[in-house]
């Protein structure tokens, strides 16, 4: 009985393509259409989320799709004085694309490339793998454009072009598709570079990365398994041990040379395939890896977490290589206009002088603040500053940007916009509201629902954390990558952090550095700790974007993954997989063994009352934001609890009534499981009403706490609805004590349950059909409804008790209990002298009863519609049995594309929520409507909620706030005027 308990509990708590051709002086020239057909839409720049005084670029903005004849534009070009798209064409261009079509525009040093586009990936999957016939020519043509501005020429073996080709969906997905550097050289063009670098050293660098990178990622030389080292790095390795050094920067240009031949060797061994030496062979064999990667594992599990649909597609990018890694004046680096984990206004970033961009987001070398850069190169710094002022008030968002420092020149990589922590995102919202570069409305369409909850994120247990201290159990630091606090045991793989955390352990995923392909089991970790790796490393991004609690570059450790062991440097510990740790992902900090956790600063204000709100400023801007939402939503927003501190608590984060109070879930409070056991095991119905009689009471008192709680608020009481052997004990031992107990024989305990038994539990004698075969059950319930509301008015406080009967799949069910409480209720009024508003209603959870929602209209004052039961039996799936399938179904077959007892199935539940509100207003217009299935929480069910007109949602407390603000974006989307979409 408890675990089925268990479960019903934890249901509650579980581009016309734009043709315009900008200078580089920003000015903006339609540029001739190529094809009849092509067409130019001009939308308002609020819809890109753009600043509206800049109109040039608004001239710009198109939508995505372009004629599709023989001869339609797949290739965009920018840079050097040109750029065919801007950020309003991210579904055509994808978001980098897009973006340094931009930042071309505005006059940025951004290296000159093209994009091909997305249609060019819709293309290729949807015919075997092939490209457009004219994309070959559209290539050739763009390539060109590039070598005359560049003045380099493309295989060329005196002044050789080099070209990076990279990804760029719609959505950005940080590193989980492929790259290729340095594209372009070989035995010949590698002699140019040397020629125009004058140093071999560098020019074998590149060459030795590319042919690695290459044979990785076009011609899939990798690692076998999750313990073999990667081939390339293990010829390098061994390189280096034959030469007796240990940095990768001490080997020589012939080490280098050789290294090349090498790579090449391995590729023609491992793979029988030679390393086509023809840059143009290179070129379209990178292009198809990338589009090929769209599909890799890693990608397809990023989509399904991030809802992101496989039929956008990723862009292709080749640009012009500039080069980090070129001596002292050179450099690279990444940063964010201002900081992501706090949203402090704050230029915030790191670099890494003589490097290739690659090294700072891999994590291989430990960056250095960005602030170091005005001691390094004030002249650099100053530019990036600038850069950062221009990009901000241009895309009026927090940008994060990737650089190049070649040879003293400056140039833009990359820039998006910078994905931040739930409290970063408010605090920048709310800022930016005040420096006037939004509006509130667009601050709260700017946080997503969800964030919130990094808001409400523990902390340690100061006395605990501080007792850790002592104890010398802070073995270590790293850096501060994603707030917030986390416990539990090492795993060193993903693969087993997930087979940890199926079998209900938490686990923080250690690792030297994080890959896309460790996303899953960074997606189930309490927490991540790495090894390398700075605050824009792949752990910190992906951790940040996840909510979790990160340490990121904690430089001591010493993982070795084949022995399951971590060493910490300066000290003798070792750590072994399944050991206990903390991390500490605010601070940076790491403890060995397990430190209890406490609640958020909003928490602390709200909840605990432990925390002044004027001390509290995380709250303050948690307030303001709640404030606004309250301002522009419509729906209202109510709780499902079941006890007075779970209503204080629901109040606390706004909530304006109680939607859901599972009476049942009451049952199992001190001193009423027996009187409960009693009335079931009851023979007769004198003996049915003497139990009842004991229970009246408890539950009467139940009723009280909560009415007092809500202060007036309304209030919906569900009658019983669960089947009744859920109360009694199925163990034989068990039935036994319950039997001594009552003084009754164990024989009868077992009949009962065996009489109550249900094939199927969720179709069974269950809802209203209890009060319908015992309505003493219901009177009783009733009575303790109106005489507790009796009691509250009585001592001066209002209440407004809403009685729901559950499981209503016909009127007559709702007409035969409706009846009992209405004469109940007029008993206890006239019996106590007290008049008070009531109402009775009834959920719609049965799909019968959303059909027939007209004649249940008639008798009902109110709907709410228990989603979690009317997608079990709208879907014909189990709610207990389903995650087996379920799973499956959305991550692997995409059956539907997120589960639907998470998130509402609008295409088919929706439908039925649709049809049940329409009749039911047709015949009471003024039918006050909710939801309180588990849906209620979720942001996208709260915007369909709002979309079909209902009154309120009604969800866990700690979802609330979440609901507040989905209902707030759903209404200000809802509304036509400016900022109301992004
Ligand atoms: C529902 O079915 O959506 C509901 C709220 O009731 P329960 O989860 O208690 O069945
Ligand atoms: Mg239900």
């Amino acid at each position: 009985m408890k675990k089925k308990t268990t479960t019903r509990q934890s249901r509650t708590s579980s581009a016309a393509t734009a043709r315009a051709v900008r200078t580089k002086m920003g000015k903006t020239t339609a540029a001739k259409p190529t094809t009849a057909k092509a067409k130019t839409v001009t939308v308002p720049p609020r819809r890109a989320g753009l600043k509206p005084a800049a109109k040039r670029v608004a001239a710009a903005r198109a939508t995505a799709k372009p004629a599709r004849t023989a001869a339609a534009k797949f290739v965009y070009a920018f840079g050097g004085g040109t750029a065919e798209g801007n950020a309003g064409l991210k579904s055509l261009l994808g978001g980098k694309g897009a973006n340094l079509a931009e930042m071309a525009g505005l006059g940025l040093p951004v290296p000159p490339g093209f994009t091909i586009s997305t249609e060019v990936c819709t293309h290729f999957y949807a015919h075997g793998r092939r490209y457009p016939t004219t994309l070959l020519a559209e290539v050739d043509r763009h390539l060109a454009r590039v070598e005359h501005v560049v003045g380099r020429r493309f295989g060329d073996a005196t002044r050789p072009l080099l070209v990076s080709v990279r990804s760029g969906a719609r959505a950005s997905m940080p590193g989980m598709m492929d790259t290729v550097l340095n594209l372009g050289l070989n035995d010949a063009t590698v002699q140019g570079v040397i020629a125009l670098s004058g140093d071999a050293r560098f020019a074998y660098d590149c060459y030795r990365r590319f042919v690695a990178m290459y044979g990785d990622v076009v011609l899939g030389l990798k690692p076998q398994s999750k313990t073999e080292i990667d081939p390339f790095e293990l010829i390098l390795e061994r390189k280096k041990h034959a030469r007796g050094v240990t940095l990768d920067t001490e080997l020589t240009a012939d080490d280098l040379r050789e290294l090349v031949g090498e790579f090449k060797a391995a590729i023609r061994d491992r793979l029988g395939v030679e390393f086509p030496e023809d840059p143009r062979q290179q070129l379209w064999g990178a292009v198809g890896a990338v589009f090929g990667s769209w599909m890799n594992d890693r990608a397809i599990a990023y989509r399904k977490m991030n809802s992101i649909p496989e039929t956008w597609g990723t862009a292709v990018n080749v640009q012009s290589m500039v080069f980090g890694n070129l001596g002292d004046d050179s450099g690279t680096g990444v940063a964010f206009t201002r900081d992501p984990a706090t949203g402090a206004n704050v230029f915030y970033g790191e670099f890494l002088m003589n490097a290739q961009g690659e090294d700072v987001v891999a994590g291989t070398r430990t960056p250095l603040h960005i602030a170091q850069l005005e001691r390094e190169n004030p002249r650099i710094y100053q530019q990036l500053l600038k850069i950062r002022r221009t990009l901000e008030r241009h895309y009026r968002d927090v940008m994060d940007i990737e650089f190049t420092i070649e040879k003293g020149r400056l140039y833009m990589l990359q820039c998006r916009v910078g994905k931040r922590t739930g409290a970063a995102a408010i605090r920048i919202a709310l800022e930016m509201v005040k420096e006037r570069l939004i509006t509130s409305r667009e601050a709260l369409l700017r946080v997503e629902p969800d964030q919130l909850n990094h808001l409400l994120r523990p902390t340690f247990l100061a006395t605990q954390k501080e007792a850790a201290v002592r104890e010398n159990r802070l073995v270590t630091r790293g850096l501060n990558a994603g707030p917030g606090a986390a416990t539990g045991r090492i795993v060193f793989h993903a693969e087993d952090a997930e087979a940890a955390v199926a079998r209900g352990e938490a686990v923080i995923l250690v690792r030297i550095e994080t890959s896309p392909e460790d996303i899953r089991g960074m997606a189930v970790a309490e927490g991540i700790l790495t090894a390398r790796g700075g605050m824009t490393s792949h752990a910190a991004l992906v951790a940040r974007q996840m909510g979790k609690v990160c340490v990121a570059g904690c430089e001591p450790l010493q993982i070795d993954y084949s022995s399951g062991e971590m060493r910490v440097a300066g000290s003798d510990l070792v750590l072994k997989e399944g050991d206990a740790i903390s991390i500490d992902g605010t601070s940076g900090e790491v403890f060995l063994g397990h430190i209890d956790t406490e609640p958020s600063e909003v928490v602390r204000v709200l909840i605990d009352r432990s925390l002044a709100p004027d001390a509290a400023p995380v709250y303050q801007q948690y307030a303001q934001l709640m404030q606004w939402a309250d301002r522009a939503r419509r729906l209202q927003v109510r709780t499902n609890a079941d006890q007075p501190d779970q209503c204080a608590n629901a109040i606390a984060f706004g909530a304006e009534g109680v939607g859901l109070c599972r009476t049942e879930h009451m049952f199992f409070g001190e001193g009423k499981i027996g009187p409960m056991r009693e009335m079931i095991l009851a023979e007769t119905v004198a003996q049915r009403r003497l139990a009842l009689a004991k229970l009246l009471p408890l539950q009467r008192a139940d009723f009280e706490g909560i009415f007092r709680a809500m202060g007036g608020r309304p209030v919906t009481i569900r009658t019983i609805d669960p089947p009744l052997h859920e109360f009694l004990p199925h163990e034989a031992a068990d039935q036994q004590v319950l039997a001594e107990q009552m003084g009754i024989p164990a024989q009868r305990v077992r009949d009962r349950v065996a009489a109550l038994h249900e094939f199927n539990p969720m179709l069974g004698f269950r809802g209203c059909r209890l009060g319908i075969v015992y309505p003493e059950i219901t009177e009783m319930q009733a009575r303790a409804i109106f005489e507790a509301a009796a009691s509250v008015i009585q001592s001066g406080t209002p209440a407004e008790p809403e009685v729901m009967i559950p499981l209503v799949g016909h009127v007559k069910e709702l007409q035969l209990q409706a009846a009992i409480v209405r004469r109940v209720a007029a008993e206890v009024m006239a019996e106590r002298g007290v008049a008070m508003k009531y109402a009775v209603g009834t959920m719609i959870e049965v799909p019968r009863g959303a059909v027939t929602a007209d004649a249940i209209a008639g008798v009902a004052e109110f709907f709410s519609f228990g989603t979690n039961d009317l997608t079990q039996m709208a879907l014909g799936v189990s709610r207990d049995d389903a995650a087996r399938f379920l799973i499956p179904y959305v991550r692997d077959f995409e059956i539907y594309e997120r589960d639907p007892f998470e998130s509402l199935d609008q295409d088919g539940v929706g439908v039925l929520i649709r049809m049940a509100v329409d009749k039911g207003r047709g015949v009471r217009p003024k039918l006050k409507v909710g939801i309180c299935g588990e849906h209620g929480g979720d942001p996208d069910s709260v915007r369909f909620c709002h979309s079909v007109g209902l009154d309120y949602v009604s969800c866990s407390p700690f979802r609330v706030p979440i609901a507040r603000l989905a209902a707030a974006q759903a209404a200000l989307s809802d509304n036509k005027g400016p900022g109301a979409t992004e």
